[in-house]
């Protein structure tokens, strides 16, 4: 597949997948006009989007150059406002079109910036981490961070087109490229089993940054995030099955520290955990478990969620910005591919993760 729609009626867009495409890409670029805004950060900036940018001025183009200091500490209201003022300076108007050349982080910046500045931009997206080409840089949410949370403001700004280009991935580390398959085993396990088997079959491979190999995974779990986005945009039912693992993963993630581990790493960790809940609620098998389990063993990715499940990291699942009152929406899986929303008290959610915990480390003790 290279290449499929987001089908979203007035604002579908397309994704394009390439396995090295950079004359393509610049090409894309200038056929949206001879200026536009190219955001990035400092390390994508220095390995990537610099040469962009000098061949595209070479060839006449006028670019504003955003740069932002990498990590999700900077994905906040300040560095939006920053590069409000450096738009304004370049002298945007309402169809400049602004290209997020980067990871999550960038992207999120990038698109809340575009849905805000003069009540609306054009948005293009060149993601460059493995998490951003299987998931952030498709189905048009962006935010920022605030003191209390992560992601607590934003806005849904489809962008006009993605380009994926997995040439990108040959300059990340191996376990920047295993946090981000572990949103493809995601979308693998909601929709797809047969991705979660190539995976792991090719997950050393993946690992080595066989851009090939990666391309066949990227458009596959796209293309599985682009079908729940065009059922439900704006996450008012199904959309919410990309949750799964999110739960207990972003607790996990918020109390050992952002940048501990990898989103995609307590993602991974939040996955177990849920699986082994839907062997008690919706009858997943153990086999599905073990299936599941071993994709993410393939990658490399964390494995003892039990030592994760402590008290602070049970109260912090109660802060996630998804809990409804005093109730769970919980992601759990009837069979691979075949996922259910569970409405589950919290406090019967926290008491069965710390029950279950307690079981695992009892079996390995
Ligand atoms: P990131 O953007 O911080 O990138 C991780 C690191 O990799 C950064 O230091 C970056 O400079 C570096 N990097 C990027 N591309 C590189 C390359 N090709 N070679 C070498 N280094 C490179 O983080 P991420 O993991 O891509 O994304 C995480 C963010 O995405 C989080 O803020 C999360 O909230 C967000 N997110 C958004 C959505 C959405 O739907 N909008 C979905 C999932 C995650």
């Amino acid at each position: 597949m290279n290449q499929l729609t987001v089908e979203l009626g007035e604002r579908q867009y397309p994704v394009y997948f390439r396995a090295g495409a950079a004359i393509e890409l610049r090409e894309r670029i200038e056929a949206l006009g001879d200026r536009c805004v190219l955001v990035t950060d400092e390390t994508v900036n220095a390995l990537h989007t610099q040469r962009l940018v000098d061949a595209l001025r070479a060839r006449g183009q006028k670019v504003g150059h955003l740069i932002m200091t990498p990590g999700e500490a900077e994905k906040t209201l300040a560095t939006v406002e920053r590069f409000y003022g450096e738009c304004i300076e370049f002298g945007v108007d309402r169809r400049t079109p602004v290209v997020a050349v980067g990871g999550g982080v960038v992207g999120d910046v990038a698109g809340f910036m575009a849905a805000t500045l003069l009540r609306g931009l054009p948005w293009f997206q060149v993601p460059t981490t493995v998490l951003a080409q299987v998931d952030s840089s498709v189905g048009g949410k962006t935010a920022v961070n605030l003191p209390a949370g992560k992601n607590l403001v934003g806005a849904f700004h489809q962008p006009k087109w993605v380009f994926v280009d997995t040439q990108f991935i040959e300059t990340l580390s191996p376990r920047d490229i295993a946090a981000g398959l572990s949103e493809a085993i995601k979308h693998g396990s909601l929709a797809d089993p047969s991705l979660l088997r190539e995976i792991e079959a090719q997950a050393a491979s993946l690992i080595r940054r066989d851009i090939d190999a990666m391309l066949s995974v990227v458009s596959q779990a796209v293309s599985i995030k682009a079908k729940i986005v065009a059922e439900d945009e704006r996450e008012t039912g199904r959309r919410a099955l990309l949750n799964f693992g999110h739960t207990l993963g972003h607790a996990i993630e918020a109390e050992v520290g952002y940048g501990t581990l990898r989103h995609g790493e307590a993602i991974a960790l939040g996955m177990r955990f849920a699986a082994r809940l839907s062997t008690q609620t919706t009858e997943l098998t153990p086999m599905a478990v073990s299936a599941l389990d071993n994709a993410l063993d393939a990658c490399g990715l964390p494995g003892d969620w039990a030592h994760y499940v402590t008290r602070p990291v049970l109260e912090r699942v109660a802060l996630d910005k998804k809990i409804d009152g005093k109730w769970v929406n919980a992601i759990l899986l009837r069979a691979l591919g075949d996922p259910q929303i569970v409405r589950m008290p919290l406090a019967e959610f926290q008491t069965r993760a710390r029950e279950m915990a307690q079981e695992n480390r009892i079996g390995e003790g």
